[in-house]
């Protein structure tokens, strides 16, 4: 479970809705994944104005219980919505809008969201920031097989890293700082 926009949803929504954000697409999302007591509160006393939600049970859209593909709303006057969908679709994304009458609601096929999530979560996750940078330039230029003298460079500053690592390490302990889970990622690029 987490939060984009200040709404609730699943953690590979976060992780995508982020990516979207980061790449500069525009959209507000307007309701995310909701428990079976907000449904029931939508359900039986809807604020003025608002449509119809589904009945609260567990399979419902915008419920789901346990599982990370619920239905997300996006603001569809302003186009966000389109927007959103169409760079989905482009990142190859299965979506749609199955409510008759609802642009604002959004549906992706589950598998389709797994592999966007995989493709975009944080591979270090708590690394300090210019080491998470060095890292995924040097493993960028690696898979290109590209601009060698840059990864000499990346190289020199990540043995630098690595041994300041093994040097805190002796003092205060491996168990500290995410310094096991660092030190093996410089050390696979270094040796
Ligand atoms: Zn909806």
């Amino acid at each position: 479970m987490a939060y984009f926009q200040g709404e609730r949803v699943s953690t590979y929504w976060a992780v995508v809705l982020q990516e979207a954000y980061d790449q500069g697409v525009h959209f507000t999302v307007t309701s995310g994944q909701r428990t079976i007591a907000e449904q029931a509160r939508l359900y039986y006393n809807p604020p003025a104005g608002t449509p119809r939600v589904a009945k609260p049970y567990p399979t419902a859209p915008h419920i789901r219980v346990g599982r990370q593909d619920h239905a997300i709303d996006v603001a569809s006057f302003d186009g966000g919505e389109t927007r959103l969908q169409a760079w989905l679709r482009n990142q190859g994304a299965r979506t749609s809008n199955p409510v008759g009458g609802e642009a604002w609601h959004l549906e992706i096929n589950a598998s389709d969201l797994k592999k966007l999530y995989n493709r975009f979560k944080d591979p270090f996750p708590g690394y300090p920031a210019d080491e998470k940078r060095w890292l995924l330039e040097y493993d960028r230029l690696k898979a290109a097989n590209h601009d060698k003298n840059r990864r000499q460079v990346l190289v020199r500053v990540m043995t630098e890293k690595r041994k300041s690592i093994w040097h805190e390490a002796g003092l205060t302990g491996w168990h500290k700082n995410n310094r096991i889970k660092r030190y093996a990622s410089l050390r696979a690029r270094t040796k």
